[in-house]
């Protein structure tokens, strides 16, 4: 069977690495990148051999007098292309939305779109069939990926009776100087923060309250939850055998003394997966708790990382190319070198 062919329109912290994870796949072929403008990320794709191409309100002449050659518009990209996944920043996906459908294109949008974008929301473990076939799928947030796995791991056996979840947010990317805070503690006074709604619309009905602070650190979210199950588990043990035996989790153990972010993230540098990725939900083992019916846990999201393998299995799903979520995942998981594969 033809591979499916995959532009990438927005080559930044997110677009790079779908570009890098879509061209590892057996049955995706990365036809090219967009960029408005010339910078280091713009020559890695040309070092990459990935076809570049401008976007937005560049232009060649720029991109040229850079040394970095072209290959034509966005307009030229998606016409060589079955797929765009778009990965532009907040809000400029809905703009672009308009040019897909124009062009008769099936197209993936981030998290920063607002969930009218797409016919569907996405998360792979969380509603995989929902995606089947359909000509619009929006991957959900980093957050809203994180927390979406861990309700697909919980609900079907424990049932869920109310979920909290404290978000503690990362203030920025690392590249990102011109964010904050860089000393101070931010609530998001808004509750429920938009993380509760966004995990509904991967579980429709799910009784779900979030709240959220940003604290100055730029390597990971941190989630800290408390589930009422509709049924208490024989201990905390059962609870990480689930977690341990799902794909896209990685439990830490006490012995390998991964005591917080830091640690987690330096693991990630010594995995090697590119840009010290960690595109799982990490746990650590002695934080789930269980009380009777009540479960308390801790996870880390690397945000820049998590929805990548998701923008693959959205893929997968709208062009029907696997016969279920756990092959699909399989796939994705096994080409990008994750621990489960
Ligand atoms: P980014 O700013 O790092 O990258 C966006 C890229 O798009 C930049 O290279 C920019 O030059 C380019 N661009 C700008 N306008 C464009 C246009 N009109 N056409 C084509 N390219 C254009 O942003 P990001 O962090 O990669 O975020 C992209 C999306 O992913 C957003 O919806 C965001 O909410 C979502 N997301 C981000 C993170 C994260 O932690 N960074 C995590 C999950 C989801």
């Amino acid at each position: 069977m033809a591979k499916v062919r995959v532009a990438v329109n927005g080559y930044g912290t997110i677009g790079k690495r779908v570009a890098d994870a879509v061209a590892k796949q057996p049955d995706l072929e990365l036809v090219g990148v967009a960029k408005t403008r010339p910078n280091f990320e713009a020559e890695r794709a040309v070092q990459k051999g990935y076809p570049l191409f401008v976007a937005g309100d560049g232009t060649a002449a720029e991109f040229e007098a850079a040394g970095l050659p072209v290959a034509g518009t966005v307009a030229d990209l998606l016409g060589r292309a079955d797929v765009v996944v778009d990965a532009t920043p907040d809000k400029v996906g809905a703009e672009n939305a308009k040019r897909y459908a124009a062009a008769g294109l099936r197209a993936v949008f981030q998290g920063g779109e607002k969930a009218s974008v797409a016919e569907v929301s996405f998360s792979a473990l969380g509603n995989y069939a929902a995606a089947r076939g359909k000509r619009t799928v929006r991957v959900v947030s980093c957050n809203t990926t994180g927390i979406a796995r861990a309700v697909a791991v919980l609900l079907p056996t424990w049932g869920a009776e109310r979920w909290d979840v404290t978000l503690i947010r990362r203030a920025a990317d690392p590249a990102e100087s011109k964010k904050g805070p860089i000393n101070g503690i931010v609530p998001s006074l808004h509750i429920p923060s938009h993380h509760g709604p966004d995990v509904q619309t991967i579980f429709p009905g799910l009784p779900i309250e979030s709240v959220a602070v940003v604290v100055p650190t730029t390597l990971m979210h941190v989630h800290v939850n408390h589930v009422r199950l509709t049924r208490a588990p024989a201990s905390a043990a059962e609870l990480v055998d689930a977690f341990r035996s799902t794909p896209r989790f990685r439990v830490f153990a006490p012995w390998e003394r991964a005591d917080g972010t830091p640690q987690v993230m330096e693991y990630a540098r010594g995995r090697g997966l590119g840009f010290d990725d960690f595109m799982e939900n990490v746990l650590w083992q002695d934080g789930v708790t269980v009380d009777g019916k009540d479960a308390y846990f801790f996870q880390a999201i690397h945000q820049e990382s998590v929805t990548v393998p998701e923008n693959v299995d959205a893929i997968r799903a709208m062009f029907d190319l696997a016969p279920d979520a756990r092959t699909s995942i399989a796939t994705t998981d096994r080409a990008l070198g994750l621990s489960r594969a």
